[in-house]
């Protein structure tokens, strides 16, 4: 597949076409890939650097990195000074930062090399802290890094930002800056061919979803497909339930193995054809776990616009008013809407 480089302005930023246009101008769209793009780049730079001192446990023991804080704080920074109004629910806080200096000091010198001024290890905090807002009526969720653990193992992982007004997603920008174009392509030394890779959705409402490179050049509009035979699931056992799982596949005549894989990524690959089905059933290890919001939203959109489907396990639609978390769902559904209610049927009777 090959980038459209027309489409790129000289700065590297995505020039926003008549499909994407809305009617205040571009500045919503535009801001928030912009921001996505450079936390992106923010993410590449510290991964190609990572050292195992860069992960430390949260409280929860989910790693969290210097690339989670300093995407967060580009991202912040953005969407806050652009639409100061609309509150930012993200999922870190500054407080984990300052509680560790070694990691503290090093967040600022990643994020001052995408700000045109140098900003103190302070201001930082205080952009991150932008992200501790509330769900209302009009907000702002974000994932800085969703999937930490495949950041860290240099697998799949993504950045996802959504706009929500009266509880729907108007805007999914979703970053996978290490998904190939094509799922498939697969590397051959023999060939010297190694696949491309870093892919950004767009996903509007009402004007579908878009999908660019990681620097911005348009690949093609995207939609999910009636023909795929395959569904996807984290690559985390614990995030899901994968026995289950398998039996609902069975029970639809999947035969091929599962694509397992990190971060909302899954959403991506249900947007574009590649998997027929994405699911996450609670894991009966933990019954009371509830999905948080900036784990789907920017991911529901995406397949949505793409012609897909997306509720809860019980076929119910994901609430994202009811705070960080959804306590209204239980576990995901998302398929390219076709598969939808069969899949539903064969949960109930599970
Ligand atoms: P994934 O890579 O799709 O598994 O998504 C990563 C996300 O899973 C993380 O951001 C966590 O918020 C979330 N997570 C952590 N523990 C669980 C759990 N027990 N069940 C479901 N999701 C979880
Ligand atoms: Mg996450």
């Amino acid at each position: 597949m090959k980038p459209q480089n027309h489409l790129i302005e000289p700065q590297g930023n995505i020039k926003i076409q008549n499909h994407l246009t809305e009617p205040q101008g571009n500045t919503k769209i535009q801001t928030a890939i912009d921001a996505v793009m450079k936390a992106m780049r923010l993410c590449e730079q510290v991964q190609s650097e990572m050292v195992s001192t860069d992960a430390i446990q949260k409280t929860d023991r989910s790693p969290v990195t210097v690339a989670d804080f300093g995407s967060q704080a580009l991202i912040c920074k953005a969407i806050g000074e652009a639409f100061p109004n609309n509150p930012i629910v993200a999922e870190e806080s500054a407080q984990a930062l300052k509680e560790n200096a070694s990691l503290l000091e090093r967040v600022p010198g990643y994020v001052n090399q995408f700000c045109e001024d140098t900003v103190s290890a302070e201001t930082v905090c205080e952009w991150i802290d932008r992200g501790s807002g509330k769900v209302g009526p009009n907000f702002w969720t974000l994932d800085p890094i969703d999937g930490t653990k495949g950041f860290l193992r240099r697998d799949q992982y993504a950045i996802a930002l959504a706009h929500i007004v009266d509880g729907v997603v108007q805007l999914g920008v979703l970053g996978c800056p290490n998904l190939p174009y094509q799922l498939d392509a697969v590397e051959s030394e023999a060939l010297s061919f190694k696949p491309e890779r870093g892919c950004l959705f767009v996903a509007i409402r009402g004007a579908g979803t878009h999908l660019y490179t990681k620097t911005g050049e348009f690949l093609e509009q995207i939609h999910v497909s009636e023909t795929t035979h395959r569904f996807a699931e984290s690559f985390e056992s614990t995030h899901g339930d994968s026995d289950a799982h398998i039996k609902i596949a069975n029970t639809l005549g999947i035969k091929e193995p599962p694509v397992q894989m990190d971060s909302q990524a899954k959403y991506g690959i249900v947007s574009r054809g590649e998997a027929a089905l994405y699911i996450r059933l609670p894991n009966p290890a933990y019954p009371d776990y509830r999905e948080c919001i900036w784990d789907h939203a920017a991911g529901a959109i995406v397949v949505e616009e793409a012609g897909g489907t997306v509720t809860d396990a019980n076929g119910i639609s994901l609430n994202f008013l009811t705070g960080k978390r959804m306590h209204e769902n239980r576990g995901i559904v998302a398929t390219n809407g076709k598969l939808h209610q069969h899949v539903l049927k064969a949960l109930a009777n599970l």
